[in-house]
């Protein structure tokens, strides 16, 4: 019988999904971004599989330290830096690569005089997003200030982030551009730019290097785990395989006679006499609350609507096509044959949410080859 709420990945398909930006981004090193353990994928697994990227980011210093002590040897970029001396002192015991984005980290760094080996830095340029990043002069004068640091491995890389890439319409990434390399120009250090985003939808202008003999960087993250930035597409649009499949199980099969409803605050009203299946996932699982019906599940490979508001362990959803489901026959929430951006369009959220939801309870079955 199938076990109850379950994750599948697919790690092969994050091999995949690695040779498809390579693809994408044949003249550039790739930094795989394995932050949020790794889109609720698992860190070190994902890292391993990640073997042939040439370096790792995460967001925080914690979970740079996590694969560093787990034996991870390649470039690790902690794209939110440290923010105190003793986070600092962390990232230089690791070699953790810092992005420097604020007056305070600068300051941090002047205080510490010299190390060995030192500290690799992005400076982050703030081209539009405003979120993290210097702007405009201020990149500049910080770029004189770190060039002159001690501790600082020179040259100096160089990062901006994109705010609307997956926008293709929004002129606002070509000026995002345009303003980071105008800053940039002359400075000899790598830089990157593009995420997921930026790598399929905007190749032209965020993939091409300024400069001779450099090899620049690309950031990617969602493509990673097979899917697409841009709505209303899937990954395999692009050439990519999901990574994770949620599964779970029918618990109950039983009819509800029309003008009944079903779960609470009874948001469903049985249209006609309904043949209800529940099964044994909700959003204590991951499974978004706000997924409404008409959400497709796959219940034995069939696609059939939930209804109902998603409960902490269960979600209700309509047999009427599939009359001859059991309990304990299988149901598969998203993955392979039901892309979760189809899942997040219906509960009004992005891939991204829906990856990184999953919780402890969830057992994780992992496939390493075909
Ligand atoms: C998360 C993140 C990425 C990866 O973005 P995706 O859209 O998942 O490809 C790249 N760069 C930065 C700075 C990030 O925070």
């Amino acid at each position: 019988m199938t076990p109850a709420a379950y994750v599948h990945l697919d790690l092969e398909a994050v091999r995949h999904n690695l040779a498809q930006v390579k693809r994408y981004a044949p003249n550039n090193k790739i930094m795989a971004v394995i932050k949020a353990n790794a889109y609720g994928h698992g860190i070190t697994r994902v890292a391993r599989a990640l073997d042939q990227a040439d370096g790792l980011a995460v967001a925080r210093v914690d979970e740079g330290v996590r694969l560093r002590k787990a034996g991870f040897s390649q470039p690790i970029t902690v794209l939110q830096g440290f923010v105190c001396v003793d986070e600092l002192l962390l990232m230089l015991q690791h070699q953790l690569d810092a992005v420097i984005h604020t007056p305070q980290q600068i300051e941090l760094l002047q205080q510490q005089g010299s190390a060995e080996p030192a500290l690799v830095i992005w400076l982050k340029m703030d081209t539009g997003m405003n979120r993290l990043g210097f702007k405009g002069g201020d990149f500049n004068a910080a770029y004189r200030q770190l060039a002159n640091c001690a501790i600082v491995k020179q040259p100096i890389k160089l990062i901006t982030h994109f705010a609307n890439a997956d926008d293709l319409l929004d002129d606002k990434t070509r000026r995002q551009i345009d303003l980071f390399n105008d800053a940039v120009q002359g400075y000899p250090g790598e830089r990157s730019i593009a995420n997921s985003a930026g790598i399929i939808g905007w190749p032209n202008v965020s993939l091409v290097s300024t400069q001779d003999g450099v090899r620049d960087w690309v950031r990617p993250g969602l493509m990673l785990y097979g899917c697409s930035p841009f709505a209303g597409k899937t990954g395999a649009d692009f050439g990519l395989k999901p990574v994770m499949s949620l599964h779970s199980r029918l618990i109950a099969v039983k009819n509800v006679a029309a003008g009944e409803t079903v779960g609470y605050s009874g948001t469903w009203q049985c249209p006609n006499d309904t043949r209800l299946g529940v099964i044994s996932i909700g959003y204590g699982d991951g499974y978004h609350r706000h997924a409404q019906s008409g959400t497709p599940v796959l219940v034995n490979g069939q696609r059939v609507p939930l209804i109902g508001r998603v409960s902490m362990d269960m979600i209700t959803v309509d047999l009427n096509g599939l009359p001859s489901a059991q309990p304990g026959d299988p149901a598969i929430l998203w993955g392979e044959g039901l892309p979760v951006e189809e899942i997040a369009r219906h509960a009004d959220t992005i891939p991204y949410t829906l990856l990184c939801g999953i919780t402890q309870r969830v057992r994780i079955v992992e496939q390493t080859s075909e």
